[in-house]
This record gives structure tokens, sequence and C-alpha cells, in this order.
């Protein structure tokens, strides 16, 4: 059976996606930092759907326990064919004055570091020249990456960018290993990133905002996601697509 492992896939994006590559016909491997019991209960939902999938705790930042994780998935039945680095972090608005390193490290170290080795470990296992049979890597941006989110989180968007820039090299890279690396860019989602610190009312009034007048659901960029996935995205790679209501 083939497998398909999500990041931060507990909760908002990532538990839409994992639900949607389950009725694809992955196993699907939702990874989760801390909260086990909503992890769990994504594989409940999955399993009550006649699917299949399974728990795996690791903080991605940490790659002591990104190795242990991938370990974990090697003792499971089935192949790797699907990697969706979808966990990430984003603090409350913060002028640039105002940002201190240790804030943008813990972002730099969860977006952009722990995205690089859960791809490295999966270009490991996928590759044909590592005697894997390839497959589809898709990393969770930003919109933020191409608008900077000037005087609220420049931080997170650089890391954005740094994701997108990884997912341009590394697709280039593996292309000949049968692996296709390629990037959904969210807007604004309703999702519980969004739930603490900040104005009141500053995602609805933002959402209005918007060409289309509204924020996106998960399960509008979960379709995105697995379909980059799929075999019906079979020649394309290293491409990005912007899933922001028209901004
Ligand atoms: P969310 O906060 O609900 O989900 C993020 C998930 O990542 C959570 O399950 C969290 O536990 C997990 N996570 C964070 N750090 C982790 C770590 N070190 N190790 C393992 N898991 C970790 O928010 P979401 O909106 O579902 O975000 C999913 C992705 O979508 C993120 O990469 C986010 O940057 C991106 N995104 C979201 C929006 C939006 O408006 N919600 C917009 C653009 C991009």
């Amino acid at each position: 059976m083939d497998l398909a492992l999500i990041t931060g896939g507990s909760r908002g994006i990532g538990r839409a996606t994992a639900l949607l590559l389950a009725q694809a016909g992955y196993r699907v491997a939702i990874n989760y930092r801390q909260r086990q019991a909503e992890a769990a209960s994504v594989v409940a939902e999955i399993e009550a759907q006649g699917g299949s999938a399974f728990t795996l705790q690791a903080d991605i930042a940490d790659e002591t326990q990104v190795m242990r994780m991938f370990a974990e998935l090697d003792q499971q039945a089935g192949v790797l064919r699907v990697l969706v680095n979808n966990a990430g972090i984003l603090f409350t608005q913060c002028r640039v004055e105002d940002l201190d390193a240790e804030r943008i490290q813990r972002v730099f170290a969860t977006n952009v570091t722990g995205t690089f080795i859960c791809c490295r470990e999966a270009v490991k296992r996928m590759g044909t020249h590592h005697g894997g049979k390839g497959g589809a890597i898709v990393n969770v941006s930003s919109a933020a990456s191409r608008l900077g989110a000037p005087g609220e989180y420049v931080d997170y968007a650089a890391s954005k960018g740094a994701m997108d820039t990884l997912t341009k090299g590394l697709s280039l890279e593996v292309a000949a290993q049968g692996i296709r690396v390629n990037s959904v860019r969210p807007g604004l989602i309703y999702t519980d990133m969004h739930a603490d610190g900040g104005e009141p009312d500053r995602v609805d009034r933002l959402a209005s905002m918007l060409p289309m007048g509204r924020g996106g659901q998960a399960e509008e960029i979960a379709a995105a996601i697995v379909w980059l996935a799929s075999d019906a995205a079979s020649y394309v790679t290293g491409t990005f697509i912007d899933a922001a209501g028209g901004r």
C-alpha cells in the first residue's frame, strides 16, 4: 500500500489534507507535535470512512525527532510515495524593529529547516537512485512569500520565501529520480493559526477585502495539495499553486 506522510496533520489544513489523502487511497501517516488526542481523532475519522492511518509524534524542528519519526515510518507496511510538508508556525503581528533573533530562529527552525530535513529523508526513501519508486512532495508555503507581510510578520514571509526556493531547487535536483516537488501557497484560510493574538475580527476584515470577498476553507487548500500529489499532476514539478482568493 502507498504511504502518505503529512506533517502537522492533527488540525486545520493538515487535517483536511489527511482526510482527502485517505479518500484517494493512501495509508496516511499523521505527524503531530503535541496534540496526540487530536491526531488520534483524525485516524479514527479516516478508519470510520474505511481508510487506513496511524500517528507519528515528532517536533519537526528537532532533527533527532524527525529521524526517529522516519525510522518508525519504515516499520510500517507500505512504501512512502507522498510527503506533505504542512507543519508551520506563525507568531503574532510584530514590526521589524521588535523582532528578536529567538523568534526568527524558531520560525525558520520549523518552517525551513524542519521542511528541509523531512524532504531529505523522503528523497532517501522515494528516489529511484536509492531503490525507491518515486513520489511527490508538496510544500505548504504561503501567499506571504510573494507579498512579504510588511508590518505583520516579515519573519514568517521570509521563511516561506525560503521554502519556495527549496521547492524550486529540490524539484530540479530530484526530477531524474522520479520525485516531483511542488508547493501550494494559501492566502487567508480560516484555521487555528489565526486564533490567538492580534486585533479582534482582523481575519474577517482582511477577508472582506480580498477579490473573492472571503477567506478560504482548509478543504479548499487540501484539494490543491492532493491534486499536486496525485498522478493527475504527473508532469507538474517545481511549480506553485496560489490558492488565495485572487490576492
Ligand atoms: P494550524 O496552526 O492549525 O496548523 C499548523 C500545524 O502545524 C499544527 O497541527 C501544529 O501543531 C503543526 N506544527 C507546528 N509546528 C510544528 C512542529 N515543530 N512539529 C510538528 N508539527 C508542528 O494552521 P494551518 O492554517 O492549518 O497551517 C498549515 C500550514 O498552512 C502552515 O504551514 C501555514 O504556514 C500554512 N498557511 C496557512 C495559512 C492560513 O491562513 N491559515 C495561510 C498561508 C499558509
